[in-house]
C-alpha cells in the first residue's frame, strides 16, 4: 500500500449515507471550485445524508490542494487520490467501488452534467423503485460538430452491441442503486465500460433528460486518441464480432483467390498469359492487408487475455481515510487496487 497522501471525510464513517456523488477529477483547477460552489447547496438542500467522493486521478496542477481545501470546509467531500493518472473510467470504477451510499450518482467535475438533476434522479429512483436512472443528453448543441458526429456513430454501434436496453446519448452521468452497484462490483472486469455494462445489467431503469452544458473552465481531457480507445474498449469488451469479421474476411479472400486461380489457369491454358506483374502485386497486397487486419483483431483480444491474466489493477489508491478496517482490515485492503 501507499503512504497516506490525503485526508478523507468522516460523514461516511458510522452509518452509510443515502447518496454518494462520485466525481472523477483530473487537472480541474479552474473548474473544480465552480463545481463545488454549485453542487454543495443542491446536496445540502436534499436534506439526506450524503457524501461526495472526489477521485483525484493523479492531477499535476493545483487540483490536490484545492480538493484538500474543499474537504476542510465541507466534511462530506471525501478525497480518494490515485497515485498516478489512470483515466476517467478507472476513476469511475474506484468511485463506484468505494462509495458507501444506497444510491450512487456519477458526474463530471466540469459542470457539463448539471448537478441540479441529481435530486430529480434520486426522487425518480426512490418513487418508482428504479435501480438505474440515466442522464440522457437532450441536446448536444454546445459540443463541436466533430464530437457530435463521432458520439452519434459511437452510440449507434453500441446499440447494435448491447441491444435495446442501451439508451441513446447516455454518458456517465447516471444514478445507480446499491443493488446495481453490487452487481457491477461482482464483475471481474478490470476495465469496465460502464456506459455499456450498466444497460447490459437490464435492471429497472428510468431517464432524466438534461442539456449538456459547455465545460465551465479548462479544456477537455478526451482527445481523439482517448475517444478511439474508449470505442475500441467498448467493442472488444462486449462482442466477439470483430473476430468473426476476421473469419469472414479470410473466407472472402479465399473465395477471391480461388476465382483468380481458376482465371489464371484458364488464361494460361488459352495462351493468353500477360506479364501479370500487377495482378500478382495487387493480390499480394490484398492478402497482406487481410492478414494484417486479422492479426490486429486477434491481437486486440490476445492483449485483453494477457492483461486479464496479469490481473494488473486498473488504478492505485494512494489513501482513503474513510476506509477504516472493520476487523483486521485485510478484507478491505484487498479491494484497494482494482
Ligand atoms: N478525467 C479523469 N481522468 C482523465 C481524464 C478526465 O478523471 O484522465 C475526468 C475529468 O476531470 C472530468 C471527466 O473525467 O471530470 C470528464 O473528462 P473531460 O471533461 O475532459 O471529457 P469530455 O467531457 O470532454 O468528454
Ligand atoms: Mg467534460
Amino acid at each position: 500500500m501507499f503512504d497516506a497522501a490525503g485526508q478523507v471525510a468522516g460523514a461516511a464513517g458510522a452509518t452509510a449515507p443515502l447518496l454518494s456523488v462520485v466525481m472523477p477529477i483530473y487537472n480541474e483547477q479552474e473548474a473544480l471550485p465552480l463545481t463545488v460552489q454549485r453542487l454543495r447547496p443542491i446536496l445540502d438542500a436534499l436534506d439526506v445524508a450524503y457524501e461526495v467522493v472526489g477521485i483525484d486521478d493523479g492531477s499535476t496542477d493545483a487540483t490536490p490542494a484545492i480538493m484538500q481545501k474543499v474537504h476542510q470546509d465541507w466534511p462530506e467531500f471525501r478525497i480518494v487520490r490515485f497515485a498516478r493518472n489512470s483515466g476517467h473510467q478507472a476513476a469511475l470504477t474506484a468511485g463506484i467501488h468505494r462509495a458507501f451510499g444506497d444510491y450512487v450518482v456519477s458526474i463530471d467535475a466540469d459542470l457539463q452534467d448539471p448537478p441540479e438533476k441529481i435530486p430529480e434522479m434520486l426522487s425518480l429512483a426512490r418513487e418508482q423503485g428504479l435501480d438505474i436512472v440515466y442522464g440522457v443528453r437532450g441536446d448536444r448543441g454546445t459540443d463541436t460538430v466533430f464530437k457530435r458526429r463521432t458520439a452519434g456513430g459511437y452510440y449507434w454501434l453500441m446499440r447494435k452491441l448491447v441491444g435495446k436496453n442501451m439508451p441513446n446519448q447516455a454518458g456517465d452521468f447516471r444514478l445507480l442503486s446499491r443493488a446495481a452497484v453490487d452487481a457491477l462490483k461482482a464483475m471481474p472486469e478490470h476495465q469496465p465500460v460502464y456506459r455499456l455494462l450498466v444497460p447490459w445489467l437490464g435492471f429497472p431503469s428510468g431517464e432524466v433528460v438534461y442539456v449538456r452544458e459547455e465545460r465551465v473552465a479548462g479544456s477537455t481531457h478526451y482527445p481523439l486518441s482517448k475517444m478511439l480507445r474508449l470505442a475500441i474498449d467498448s467493442i472488444t469488451n462486449f462482442s466477439a464480432s470483430p473476430l468473426r469479421l476476421a473469419t469472414w474476411l479470410g473466407l472472402l479472400s479465399f473465395v477471391l483467390c480461388f476465382g483468380l486461380g481458376i482465371y489464371t489457369t484458364v488464361a494460361y491454358v488459352l495462351g493468353k498469359t500477360v506479364p501479370g506483374w500487377s495482378s500478382l502485386f495487387v493480390g499480394m497486397l490484398f492478402l497482406g492487408a487481410v492478414q494484417l487486419v486479422c492479426i490486429g483483431l486477434l491481437g486486440e483480444y490476445v492483449g485483453r487475455i494477457y492483461s486479464a491474466v496479469q490481473a494488473r489493477p486498473a488504478y492505485f489508491v494512494g489513501y482513503d481515510s474513510a476506509e477504516e478496517p472493520a476487523g483486521t482490515g485485510r478484507k478491505q485492503l484487498s479491494r484497494s487496487a482494482g
